[in-house]
């Protein structure tokens, strides 16, 4: 049975692996090899379990454990033309790594294809992913996007499993100590999903079919899990569904509890 594990969720780091004990892949390396040792062994996924580290973008959170984590595992590293591009003049691969471009084709994992769609960010290129199983569950991993676009939505809705991005809670964005520009960065289209934003798109989801939710990507400094979690009851709460009768809801912990939840 595949399963989606959380290795690391914030904006310190962020790793995902989805598949089962035998096949799977890891969406982001932004963890150190001694992290990823460590919580894929908590877990007992056998490192050749990854088939393929899908690379939604550049941003250091994202990639931090690429070169060692991709040296050791020693497969393929995809993500899109213009990110590659970029890694590749900024000596982020592996040494010897090989890099696929994504582009609207799916790539062949076994027993699931992976499809990437564009996320508004302030990167060189921003994906998310959509895992197709052979049974015909689909799980996304959809984080740093500043607003939901045409192509997002097509994209995330009618999943089974989906891990969102709900980085911020306005409140604690407006009020903190991060300079006007930063503040403004992260709020903008091409910033980071809120927490109300991101509640919005799980009434949508919920709508679509999708019932089981992990938040991710929460900001360290200007979110709390529990408020993540409010945001997202209180709208979810008035489609008339309930918690754990209807749909399934998480948070991703900055650093992982073991906790799966099953696709
Ligand atoms: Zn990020
Ligand atoms: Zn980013």
């Amino acid at each position: 049975m595949a399963f989606a594990y959380s290795l690391c969720s914030s904006s310190k780091g962020n790793s995902t692996y989805i598949g089962d004990e035998k096949n799977g892949i890891l969406v982001d390396a932004g963890l150190s090899l001694r992290s990823f040792k460590q919580k894929m062994d908590f877990r007992g996924i056998d490192y050749s379990a990854v088939k393929g580290i899908f690379i939604t973008h550049e941003h250091t959170d994202h990639i931090k454990g690429l070169k060692t984590i991709g040296k050791l595992l020693n497969v393929p590293i995809y993500s899109s033309r213009k990110t590659i591009e970029h890694m590749i003049k900024n000596d982020m691969l592996p040494q010897g790594g090989k890099a696929i471009e994504l582009n609207k084709k799916v790539a062949d994992m076994g027993d699931m294809g992976v499809t990437s769609f564009t996320t508004p960010h302030d990167s060189v290129h921003s994906l998310g992913f959509r895992m197709q199983f052979n049974d015909g569950k689909v799980a996304v991993v959809c984080t740093d996007l500043g607003c939901i676009t045409d192509e997002v939505s097509q994209s995330i809705m009618g999943s089974n499993f989906i891990l969102l991005e709900s980085n911020y809670d306005d409140q604690m964005l407006k009020m903190g100590a991060y300079p006007p520009f930063l503040k403004h960065r992260i709020s903008s289209t091409v910033g980071h999903l809120s927490n109300v934003d991101c509640a919005k798109t799980l009434v949508d989801l919920l709508h679509s079919g999708t019932t089981k939710f992990m938040l991710g990507h929460l900001s360290e400094q200007n979110n709390l899990p529990q408020l993540a979690m409010k945001s997202a009851l209180d709208e979810l709460i008035k489609t008339g569904s309930e918690l754990n009768r209807d749909y399934i809801l998480s948070v991703a912990s900055a650093q992982c509890t073991g906790d799966v939840v099953e696709i």
